[in-house]
């Protein structure tokens, strides 16, 4: 399981990149493998031409079943399929994750759980950063819509008959410079736009 989790965190190369395809792909499906071959008929064509299972005898009374391999092609997206053949056999399948949403690595968890969530953190650290940039973030929105009603409020008082532009009557009322006041005027989001003409 770490040895996948290596090549998903490895330097850019095409067997990384196929493999964090199919990775996200087992995620985004569930992960349920029905679903994801029905969705991959590429990759489900795979593991029904190319698996299959060997007898291998002991010098008991025992055999052991093998899984091979036939007539695979050797470039980047079958050495991913394989790595990925193995993966979807491991008993701890479900410890293996990411890529985390603060650092971007590949994981493998201690405790088995994996949950489909569109957020998984590799660690207690990267969790808590995350959090902390979230209520900052809410925070400086918080800040920034408290300025924008009083900004708002102030230009309705606004008469366009007055002869002074809106950017400086606002300015004037509240303090705010003509930069923010612009940039309000002008705000992609919609929500975060101050209205009214010039
Ligand atoms: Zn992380």
């Amino acid at each position: 399981m770490k040895n996948i989790a290596r090549v998903l965190n490895g330097p850019p190369c095409p067997l990384r990149d196929e493999l964090r395809k199919l990775f996200a792909e087992y995620r985004a499906s569930g992960p349920n493998l029905i679903r994801m071959m029905e969705n991959d008929h590429r990759l489900e064509r795979k593991f029904r031409d190319h698996f299959g299972a060997r007898y291998v005898f002991t010098s008991s009374g025992f055999a052991n079943i093998e899984i091979v391999s036939e007539q695979f092609q050797h470039d980047d997206y079958h050495r991913a399929v394989l790595i990925f053949s193995k993966l979807i056999i491991n008993k701890d399948w479900a410890k293996l994750d990411g890529p985390c949403s603060w650092c971007s690595k590949y994981f493998v968890r201690r405790r088995r759980s994996f949950r489909k969530k569109e957020n998984v953190y590799c660690s207690r650290e990267c969790s808590a950063a995350a959090t902390a940039t979230a209520s900052m973030q809410e925070k400086r929105d918080q800040e920034y819509f408290d300025k924008l009603e009083k900004a708002q409020a102030v230009a309705h008082r606004w008469d366009p008959s007055s002869g002074i532009p809106l950017k400086e009557f606002v300015h004037k009322k509240t303090g705010f410079t003509l930069t923010w006041i612009q940039r309000a005027l002008n705000h992609k989001d919609e929500r975060k736009k101050l209205r009214g003409e010039k």
